[in-house]
C-alpha cells in the first residue's frame, strides 16, 4: 500500500516535484560530524541507534505534510508555509538534509508515518487526546480554535442543533474527533465526512452554496478571508486547539526531544513570534468591507494602472505587485487623490518628495508611480545591508509612511527594550510607543502616531497577499501539470 502511495507521490500528484531533498547547511556539519563520531563509537559499543542518530546517520528528515496555505505551497521561487519553514529550520539545527513528502490526505499522512516511512508528520495537526494514544506529539508551536463557517447573506446557525444535518467535514481530521465528542451534549448533531479533498476545496464549496457548513481551523480561516470576505463564521466550536508535530509512538522519544529543545529555542530567540508574524501578522484582523472593496477595485481599476506598475517595477527591481498595494493603500488607485495634508497623487507624494524625484506633475500616474517607486526603492538601500528580505521591505514601508527618522528611533526604541531591531515583528510593537511623552521624549525625532505605521504595513501586506493570489508570479515550480482533484465524493447541499 505505502510503496504504491509513495510511487503516486513522487509522480507528482499534488505538486511537482513532490519529493524536494535540500542539502543543508555547511555551518552545522561540525556539529553533525561530531555526533557522528559518537554514534559510530556507540555503534561500536552495541548500542541501538536511536531515532535522532538514525536520522543524523542517514543525513536526512524525512517530513510528511499536506499542502495549503497554512502548511507547506511553492510560493514564488521557493517552497514556502509555516510547517515547511520550521521543518527547515530543525533539519538545519540537525546538521542534515530535508526531504518533504506532500500527502493527498490525511489518512496518507498517517499512513506515512506508521509505516515509518517518514519521520514526522508537520501539517497543521492538532494534538488531540485521541490521536496522543496512538502517537507522540511535539510540544505544541500554536494555538488555534476551531471555527463553524458559513457564506455570509446565508442562514447563520447560532448553535448545532440548527445545523440541519448539512455539515461536512474533513474525514480523519480532529474536526471528527471534535464532533463525535460533541455528540452527548447535542444528539440531534450529524455531519458527512470526506476524504480526498483538503479545507480550500472544503471553504470553495460553502462559499459556491454546494456546502452549507463546515468547519476550519482559526489560522486557516484568517489565511481564506484574505481573498474569500464572504466566508462568514456562525461560532467558535473550540477555543484553544494546540498544533503540533506527530511521531511514531514505536520509536523511542529522541527526535521528539530533539524537536522540543528547537521549539523551545525559536522562542527564546523570537524566531517563532517571527515566523507566525511572516505568515499572519497582519491578517490578525478582519476587515470584510475593506477585502470586498479591494477585490472589486482590482477587478475594475486596476488593469488600466497595471501597465505602469510594471514599468516602475522593471526600473527598480521591485515586485508591480508591492507598488499596486502600496498604491492603493495610498489613494485606492485615484490618480487624483489629495490628503488635507498636501499629499497626492497615485503614490501621494509630499511636494518635497516629488521635487527630489523630478515629478512635474503629482497627479501624472505614470510620474506618481515612477517616484514612489524610486523613493521606496532608495528608503531599502538605505537600511542597514545585514536586513534580510522580507523584513527589509515592511521596515522600508514602515519608513515610507512615517519617515526614515521615526522609523531609527523605533528601531533603536526595540533595541534598548531587548528587542532585535532588524526585525518588523519586533519594531512594530515598539513603533505605536512613539506617540507616548515617556517614551518619545528621549528620542531624537520626538513624537509620532506610530500606530499609522504599523497599520500601513499590515494593509499593505494583506492587499499584496490578495494580488500574489490573483496574479500568481511565474515560478519554476509549477503545479500546472498536477491532475484536477476530484471532488465527486461532495455531498450535493441537501
Ligand atoms: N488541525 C486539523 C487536524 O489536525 C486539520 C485542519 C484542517 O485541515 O482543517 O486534523
Amino acid at each position: 500500500m505505502v510503496p504504491m502511495i509513495l510511487e503516486r507521490l513522487v509522480k507528482g500528484y499534488v505538486l511537482r516535484p513532490n519529493k524536494i531533498r535540500f542539502r543543508l547547511f555547511s555551518g552545522h556539519r561540525l556539529r553533525r560530524m561530531t555526533i557522528l563520531a559518537a554514534i559510530g563509537l556507540l555503534a561500536a559499543c552495541g548500542t541501538p541507534e536511536s531515532h535522532l542518530e538514525r536520522v543524523l546517520h542517514r543525513g536526512e528528515l524525512r517530513v510528511a505534510t499536506r499542502s495549503g496555505p497554512t502548511t507547506y505551497y511553492l510560493g514564488g521561487e521557493e517552497p514556502k508555509g509555516l510547517e515547511y519553514d520550521l521543518a527547515k529550520g530543525f533539519a538545519e539545527r540537525l546538521g542534515v538534509q530535508l526531504s518533504v513528502i506532500v500527502a493527498d490526505d490525511m489518512d496518507q499522512l498517517f499512513e506515512l508515518l506508521d509505516a515509518g516511512e517518514v519521520d514526522l508528520i508537520a501539517a497543521g495537526i492538532s494534538a488531540t487526546a485521541n490521536r496522543a494514544r496512538r502517537w507522540q506529539f511535539s510540544a505544541p508551536y500554536q494555538e488555534i480554535s476551531v471555527k463553524l463557517v458559513f457564506r455570509q447573506g446565508e442562514f447563520w446557525p447560532r448553535d448545532f442543533s440548527q445545523l440541519d444535518g448539512r455539515l461536512t467535514i474533513l474525514a480523519r481530521s480532529s474536526h471528527s474527533e471534535l464532533l463525535v465528542a460533541s455528540k452527548p451534549d447535542s444528539p440531534l448533531l450529524s455531519w458527512h465526512e470526506v476524504t480526498d479533498a483538503n479545507v480550500e476545496d472544503l471553504v470553495e464549496s460553502v462559499l459556491a452554496g454546494d456546502l452549507a457548513y463546515t468547519l476550519v481551523d482559526s489560522n486557516d480561516l484568517a489565511l481564506q478571508r484574505r481573498y474569500h470576505p464572504d466566508l462568514a463564521v456562525a461560532f467558535t466550536v473550540q477555543e484553544q486547539q494546540p498544533l503540533a508535530w506527530v511521531f511514531r509512538k514505536q520509536d523511542d522519544p529522541s527526535l521528539v526531544q530533539a524537536a522540543n529543545e528547537y521549539f523551545q529555542s525559536m522562542q527564546d530567540q523570537g524566531d517563532l513570534t517571527q515566523l507566525l508574524d511572516l505568515y499572519y501578522g497582519h491578517v490578525d484582523r478582519f476587515d470584510y468591507v475593506g477585502t470586498k472593496a479591494f477585490l472589486a477595485a482590482a477587478r475594475e481599476r486596476l488593469p488600466q494602472f497595471r501597465p505602469l506598475f510594471e514599468d516602475a517595477a522593471a526600473v527598480t527591481g521591485l515586485d508591480w505587485r508591492l507598488l499596486a498595494a502600496v498604491s492603493y493603500q495610498e489613494s485606492h488607485w485615484n490618480p487624483r487623490a489629495k490628503s488635507p495634508t498636501g499629499v497626492r497623487g497615485m503614490m501621494m507624494l509630499t511636494l518635497p518628495t516629488a521635487e527630489r524625484f523630478d515629478v512635474e506633475n503629482r497627479l501624472n500616474p505614470t510620474q506618481s508611480i515612477r517616484a514612489g517607486a524610486s523613493y521606496l526603492t532608495q528608503l531599502k538601500q538605505r537600511l542597514p545591508e545585514r536586513i534580510a528580505e522580507p523584513d527589509r521591505t515592511w521596515l522600508a514601508l514602515a519608513a515610507y509612511n512615517v519617515g526614515l527618522g521615526h522609523l531609527e528611533d523605533a528601531r533603536i526604541l526595540t533595541e534598548f527594550q531587548g528587542g532585535n531591531p532588524d526585525r518588523w515583528s519586533d519594531v512594530k510593537e515598539r513603533l505605536p510607543l512613539l506617540s507616548q511623552k515617556r517614551y518619545y521624549k528621549f528620542l531624537k525625532y520626538g513624537y509620532a502616531r506610530g500606530h499609522e505605521p504599523v497599520q500601513y504595513v499590515d494593509n499593505i501586506r494583506r492587499y499584496l497577499d490578495i494580488l500574489q493570489w490573483l496574479e500568481p508570479a511565474e515560478s519554476p515550480l509549477t503545479n500546472d501539470d498536477a491532475p484536477e482533484l476530484d471532488k465527486s465524493e461532495l455531498p450535493a447541499k441537501s
